[in-house]
C-alpha cells in the first residue's frame, strides 16, 4: 500500500500531498518528481500493472510493435489521479507491468528529477517538513 503525505514550507507556505520517494501499492508504482518547469512536486507513476491481454489496451505485445507516434502515447504515464480512479480489474488472470519514464504530468518536455524526503522546496530551497501522519493510503 502506499502513503501520500503532506509537505510543507516553513518559508513560503508551498504545500504537496506526495509521497516523497518511490512508493508502490498493489496495482501501480510512483516517484515524487520535482518539475523545475512547474516549480511543482508529483507523483509520477513509474509502473502500471495491466491486464496481459490482445485485446485490451496496455498489452505489452501490441505496445512493442506498435508505431514510433502510438508508442510514444502509450509510453505517456497515466495521472496519478486517473490510475486511482481505474476500477478493479476483475476476471483477468494475467498481468503485465509496463514502465515508465520519469514526467511531469503537465507536459512531457518539462524538466524534471526525483525527489526523495528530506529534499527542497521547490520554490525556495528551504527543506521541506514532512506530515507525521499519513494524508491518504492508497492502493
Ligand atoms: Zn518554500
Ligand atoms: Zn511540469
Amino acid at each position: 500500500m502506499g502513503r501520500s503525505y503532506w509537505f510543507e514550507c516553513a518559508r513560503c507556505g508551498y504545500r504537496a500531498k506526495v509521497s516523497g520517494r518511490e512508493d508502490r501499492g498493489r496495482t501501480f508504482f510512483v516517484q515524487t518528481v520535482f518539475c523545475r518547469d512547474c516549480r511543482e512536486l508529483y507523483d509520477a507513476v513509474t509502473r502500471l500493472k495491466v491486464a496481459d491481454d490482445p485485446v485490451r489496451f496496455g498489452n505489452f505485445a501490441a505496445w512493442r510493435w506498435a508505431t514510433p507516434d502510438l508508442r510514444r502515447t502509450f509510453s505517456a504515464p497515466p495521472a496519478f489521479q486517473a490510475v486511482l480512479s481505474r476500477l478493479p480489474q476483475r476476471g483477468v488472470k494475467r498481468f503485465r507491468w509496463l514502465p515508465f519514464k520519469l514526467q511531469c504530468p503537465v507536459s512531457a518536455i518539462h524538466q524534471v528529477r526525483s525527489w526523495n524526503d528530506p529534499d527542497k522546496c521547490p520554490r525556495c530551497s528551504v527543506f521541506l517538513e514532512k506530515s507525521a501522519l499519513p494524508y491518504r493510503l492508497w492502493d
